[in-house]
């Protein structure tokens, strides 16, 4: 298996199996990259219909950081239209959260808890039931980063 760089800093990632899910986190900087397999595990696990509906990137750009998977320059985007810029792949193999995407998602994260406490339980066991799930894909990822 390749060893894989980060991409801002050039240090070698470490697998690392948080909430069941493979990661590759920097040592240095403590940036993850989420292969594009792990990411859709992650969506399907989503327990929400608008986090999995629609267009998963907004606002494309290219940056001058190397993808761990390819070395060609990785693509910026928004992730489904929340205010979480994160990078991936050229060919869509992997995507990189740095250490400010982190404290994003905590944001994200802190307005989806208060739209949720707003949704009433009756809802919130229909919406569980129905996608046999019990979590959201915020809540993976929070647990991915072991936010609590
Ligand atoms: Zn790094
Ligand atoms: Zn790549």
């Amino acid at each position: 298996m390749n060893r894989l760089v980060c991409p801002v800093d050039q240090t070698n990632l470490v697998l690392s199996k948080t909430a069941g899910e493979e990661s590759s986190k920097c040592p240095e900087c403590d940036g993850v990259w989420l292969t594009l397999e792990t990411l859709g595990t992650l969506e399907d696990k989503a327990a929400n219909a608008d986090m999995v509906k629609g267009q998963r990137q907004y606002g494309k750009h290219e940056v001058d950081h190397d993808c761990p998977h390819c070395a060609k320059n990785m693509i910026r985007f928004r992730y489904r239209g929340y205010n979480l810029e994160i990078e991936s792949c050229p060919t869509d193999a992997g995507f990189w959260l740095d250490k400010n995407e982190e404290r994003e998602i905590r944001d994200v994260m802190k307005k989806r808890a208060s739209n949720l406490a707003r949704a009433s339980s009756a809802e919130q066991s229909w919406h569980n039931a129905r996608r046999g799930v019990k979590i959201s894909l915020l809540q993976r990822i929070k647990q991915l980063f072991g936010i609590n």
